[in-house]
């Protein structure tokens, strides 16, 4: 893929809780970009074996599962729609209980397999910004610009706390608790870890604004791209 400004992949790689959906989300609102999440992905699959009463380790029923599975995305104002298999999913995906089901099911391989030609499919031919955890590593290692972002763990829960802040019997230091589960889950799995590529570049969100860690984005993003544009086209 070509870095022309007409067809180029952002990746925004990072633990749970470092604000890769909401910075992603306004960057291609600004760049005009296809965003693609791919931990909706992971948790509508969650979604779906929960509704049909599949237990992960049943590898047939699963497989069943993900060959039928329907997953898109449809921008709204400044939400990101989620359907899977024609369900509006977007609210129920974000619960406790979707939060451990995905990371449990972004372990298992039959899974990964199944998903990774999916994210790759959703990028076809458009300039797009995808977020997770294996976005610039292995979703699309070619990608022009990615980012690693993360933050300080008690700044990823103070925020996931005030995401949730309607339910008033999450503690602190049971969202603490959850996340450090969760990273380290993703950064142990054999297929895929969570970790930075080697040519991304990090941006700790710890004491930035959500404005500030787009600035950022955006000045690389132009210095990278505006300089590309001006080039002539040698291939
Ligand atoms: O980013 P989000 O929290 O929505 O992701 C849900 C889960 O999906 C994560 O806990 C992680 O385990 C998994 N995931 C992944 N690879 C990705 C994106 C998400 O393993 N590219």
């Amino acid at each position: 893929m070509k870095a022309t400004g007409k067809n180029f992949v952002i990746t925004v790689d990072g633990p749970s809780g470092a604000g890769k959906s909401t910075i992603s989300k306004r960057i291609a609102a600004r760049l005009s970009l296809i965003y693609i999440d791919t931990g909706a992905m992971y948790r509508s699959v969650a979604w779906a074996a929960l509704k049909q009463g599949i237990n992960l380790t049943d590898t047939t029923a699963l497989d069943q599962l993900l060959s039928n599975i329907k997953i898109r995305f449809q921008a709204d104002d400044d939400k990101n729609l989620v359907f899977c298999n024609d369900n509006d999913v977007t609210t129920e995906i974000r619960t406790p209980q979707i939060d451990q089901l995905a990371s449990a099911v972004s372990g298992v391989p039959l899974v990964r397999d199944a998903l990774l030609p999916l994210q790759r499919e959703a990028a076809q031919g458009c300039p797009a910004i995808i977020d997770g955890r294996d976005a610039g590593t292995v979703i699309f290692p070619e990608a022009e610009l990615k980012i690693y972002l993360d933050a300080d763990l008690k700044a990823r829960a103070r925020r996931r706390l005030k995401d949730q802040a309607g339910s008033s019997e999450i503690s602190l230091q049971s969202v603490t608790q959850a996340i450090a589960d969760r990273d380290a889950a993703d950064s142990s799995r054999a297929q895929a870890p969570l970790r930075m590529a080697d040519d991304a570049i990090l941006i700790d969100s710890t004491n930035l604004t959500i404005e500030d860690v787009c600035e950022k984005i955006l000045q690389l993003f132009h210095a990278r791209f505006d300089k590309h544009e001006e080039e002539p086209d040698h291939e």
